[in-house]
């Protein structure tokens, strides 16, 4: 897990420094091309386009910070769900994020620790909070309105 973590990681800010090296790439590039005698016209154009890009990065960085803490709070892969919400095109990766969000928090988890668990333990693995009864017999996990144990077949109540 921590190594695919990792991985994820990389991948983003290869991507990252990719775009951002691209995008001073044509900014820079545009003023060259066009010579020292650039239009007035197009000068504003440029400048227009110059603050439009700064805006976007800055939009996209704050919707990368809100997706990454919420996935780490959701105990999903941050580095994953950062890569997809701000590198799937048209807005897919934000729609597929939320749904995926959606059917993470239905899952159940600890009441003390709100960490994911599966229904069938017996103890939190995270913090150790007992979420089900356990047979004082077998030791094996119970539910509190059973009156028999099914797996030793010795009284509950
Ligand atoms: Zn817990
Ligand atoms: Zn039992």
């Amino acid at each position: 897990m921590e190594s695919r973590t990792n991985l994820f990681k990389i991948l983003f800010w290869i991507m990252t420094a990719f775009v951002l090296l691209l995008i001073a790439g044509v900014m820079l590039l545009i003023p060259i091309s066009s010579g020292p005698n650039m239009s007035g016209d197009d000068q504003v154009a440029f400048g227009v386009m110059m603050i439009a890009a700064f805006f976007s990065i800055i939009v996209v960085a704050i919707i990368g910070i809100i997706v990454f803490k919420d996935a780490k709070k959701l105990g999903m892969n941050e580095w994953l769900w950062i890569l997809v919400v701000i590198y799937v095109p048209n807005g897919l990766g934000i729609i597929i994020y939320l749904i995926m969000r959606s059917s993470e928090k239905k899952k159940r988890r600890c009441i003390k620790c709100s960490e994911p668990i599966d229904p069938n333990f017996a103890l939190c693995p995270h913090c150790g909070h007992k979420l089900k009864e356990s047979c004082p017999s077998c030791d094996k996990a119970v539910e509190s309105e059973w009156k028999v144990c099914p797996y030793c077949s010795s009284q509950l109540k």
